[in-house]
């Protein structure tokens, strides 16, 4: 059916973006939206439903056909959340479900 992922990315204002700093390294989150890079691991869970955005808006920048700037960055987010379903498929087969139920909190955090 006809899909169009650019509908659910709603922009941030600049001066939103600014004000918000990664605890860890200090990068602002406009700097993220801007170069398509985050400064370190903190970032992916301090702005993952930024990311989620963010990747949204790749979607739909590879849909219209213009270059991905930050297509390494996207691969990135994409190889972390397959890792964690992967530890949780993990984590299931040896009957470790606390471990499991914590791999999946970690993962509706970053989707929230
Ligand atoms: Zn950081």
């Amino acid at each position: 059916m006809p899909f169009d992922v650019g509908d659910f990315f709603i922009p941030l204002p600049d001066d939103l973006d600014a004000s918000i700093v990664c605890p860890a390294c200090g990068r602002p989150l406009h700097e993220i939206r801007l170069s398509g890079r985050v400064g370190c691991e903190t970032c992916y869970f301090e702005f993952g439903s930024e990311l989620q955005a963010m990747k949204r808006e790749e979607f739909s920048r590879v849909h219209s056909g213009s270059l991905p700037e930050s297509l390494d960055t996207l691969r990135t987010i994409i190889n972390a959340k397959s890792e964690r379903r992967r530890k949780i498929a993990d984590a299931l087969q040896r009957e470790d479900y606390e471990e499991a139920a914590r791999l999946r909190d970690e993962e509706a955090a970053d989707d929230n």
